[in-house]
């Protein structure tokens, strides 16, 4: 049986020392969690606020080698993306698919120029996933591509390019790597802060921590503290030295969600080339369509950062160029905002920069300090491996070997699943702990589609879900999905949540802080 959070921290408080300490529950943070537990060391992951709650909820749900890092030259980045795309279908069928992507050929540069120049380089994609090729390239005229993608822009479409790549529910996957690694013996706790690092003898020893739900505080010994915090990493090096300079220069990205009817397909379509050069994709996904991203710098960190007007414009802008019913402020359901951990350049970064690479940076401090940060969510479980294998080099871990992960199956991955994620969200979701659900209280209440009152039992009971935030966006997507019919339905979530979670729940303000962030999200003035 899966110990309950407050287990989770009587289990912190009791253990006398720690191998790891991981700070941060994003993808990078629980895959670190979940490797280590899976090599037998005795591991603890805190999370200020929820698992997922930073950029790790806000991707654009793609698993892929990144056509963009191809066309940059990273050959090798996008060999062993497209090698964790291949363990992540696997290991998590049930969370993550196989998509056909289209992109559209327009205009004689579109019949000559693009459809052999792009032709090429999807074909080199398809021949770089060696074995764990997802199919070929395709060359669709023009009928066909307006098939394949129905809502495609008609007009001076001469055909389009078509291939497979995958996609994911990005938040389900982290509480499904959450989960996996408490079923492997870590200790794996939410709403847990940490406000200060311990030293002894000028190295890390500990961490302490705040459990937010309590006010409790616990000290934590481990020999090896990572610090996996993403944007927020620069925060956690100055608890270890306050003089620390930035490691990273962040910006972000925004994506807009529109109806299904503006793109009523099973493919998606990438943009190659955008108005500034970037990659502009339309994903299905769970019964919509989202549209992104942007680049923009930032510096400043929110929790919740608010999208720019350009940023909308653009996104509303592009989309037009694509779509055959051009989707306008009004059509949007809902707005949110991501802030990608951008490693600066190595020259720019004073100390032990060996290890900086252009996509994720491991860096060990003098003071044993790990700090992790950058990659992408597909890349997840390959960063996890190397930054053990920092931790085991330098003697802060003992040496286990690696690979435990490759073929490690998540909680709930069923053999196959039979229905696709740009599909409205449903049980298929919950793979093989389905009928687990079906028989909690209220299984066929729909409060909104694709979210049964026993699904917010279920988050409560066994996915460590807290607040009304941590059921609406997070468990269930539908924050994500329409905003305005997640503010519709919290007020029956907090009701169920106040029956499962009993006095230390405070329903009243857990309801107000959404309703708050669900206008936020609503809205894109
Ligand atoms: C707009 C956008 C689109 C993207 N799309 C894709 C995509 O389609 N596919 C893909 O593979 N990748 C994508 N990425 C990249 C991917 O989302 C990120 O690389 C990944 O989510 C980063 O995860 P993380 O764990 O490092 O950071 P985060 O997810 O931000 O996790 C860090 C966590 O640390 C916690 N934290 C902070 N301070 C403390 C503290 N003191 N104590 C405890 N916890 C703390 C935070 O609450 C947070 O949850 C995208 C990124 C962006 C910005």
């Amino acid at each position: 049986m899966q110990p309950a959070r407050e287990e989770l921290v009587e289990r912190l408080a009791r253990s006398p020392a720690l191998d790891l300490v991981v700070i941060g529950g994003g993808a990078t943070g629980l895959g670190v969690a979940l490797d280590a537990a899976a090599r037998g060391l005795a591991v603890a992951l805190v999370e200020a606020e929820d698992f997922a709650k930073g950029t790790s909820s806000r991707a654009t749900k793609l698993v892929h080698g990144g056509v963009r890092y191809l066309a940059q030259g990273n050959v090798a980045l996008v060999r062993e993306a497209l090698r964790e795309r291949a363990n992540l279908l696997r290991n998590a069928p049930h969370l993550v698919q196989p998509l056909s992507f289209v992109l559209p050929l327009y205009g004689a540069r579109g019949r000559w120029l693009e459809r052999w120049f792009y032709g090429a380089g999807l074909t080199l994609y398809d021949l770089l996933a060696g074995g764990g090729r997802m199919g070929r390239t395709e060359f669709l005229g023009r009928a066909a591509a307006l098939e394949r993608a129905p809502g495609l822009r008609a007009d001076d479409l001469v055909g389009a390019l078509q291939y497979r790549d995958g996609q994911f529910d990005d938040a389900r996957l982290a509480v499904a790597l959450a989960r996996t690694a408490t079923a492997r013996g870590a200790l794996v706790v939410n709403h847990c802060a940490t406000v200060g690092l311990t030293h002894r003898g000028g190295k890390v020893s500990g961490v302490l921590v705040e459990d937010r739900l309590t006010g409790r505080r616990l000290q934590l010994g481990a020999r090896c503290v990572v610090n996996a915090t993403g944007v927020w990493v620069d925060a956690v090096r100055r608890m270890d030295r306050a003089e620390r300079s930035n490691l990273l220069a962040p910006s972000q990205g925004v994506h807009l969600v529109v109806d299904r009817a503006f793109l009523p397909s099973h493919s998606a379509i990438l943009v190659p080339k955008t108005r500034d050069g970037r990659v502009l994709f339309a994903v299905p996904w769970l019964g919509k369509t989202i549209l992104g991203t942007t680049d923009t710098p930032r510096a400043d960190l929110p929790l919740e950062p608010e999208p720019f007007r350009e940023e909308v414009e653009f996104i509303l802008g592009e989309s037009a160029r694509i779509l055959a019913r051009p989707p306008t402020r009004a059509d949007v359901r809902s707005v949110w905002v991501g802030m990608r951990p951008l490693v600066k350049p190595p020259d720019e970064n004073p100390g032990d920069t060996k290890a900086l690479s252009r996509e994720h940076a491991v860096l060990v401090e003098r003071s044993g300090l790990v700090s992790v940060t950058g990659g992408k969510w597909t890349t997840y479980r390959a960063m996890a491996e190397d930054v053990l294998a920092h931790c085991m080099a330098d003697g802060l871990l003992p040496s286990r070997p690696a690979g435990a992960t490759v073929a490690l199956s998540l909680v709930g991955a069923p053999q196959t699943s039979s229905h696709a994620l740009s599909e409205a969200p449903g049980l298929h979701l919950y793979g093989t702990e389905a009928d687990v659900v079906r028989s909690l209280p209220g299984s066929a209440l729909e409060l909104a589609p694709g979210l049964t009152e026993a699904m917010v039992r279920f988050a409560a009971r066994f996915e460590y879900a807290r607040s009304v935030e941590d059921v609406l966006a997070r468990r269930s997507r539908l924050l994500f999905l329409d905003a305005r019919l997640a503010a519709e339905v919290a007020p029956r979530v907090a009701a169920v949540l106040a029956q499962e979670l009993g006095e230390g729940f405070d329903a009243a303000r857990s309801l107000a802080e959404f309703t708050h962030l669900a206008a936020r999200y609503a809205s894109v003035e």
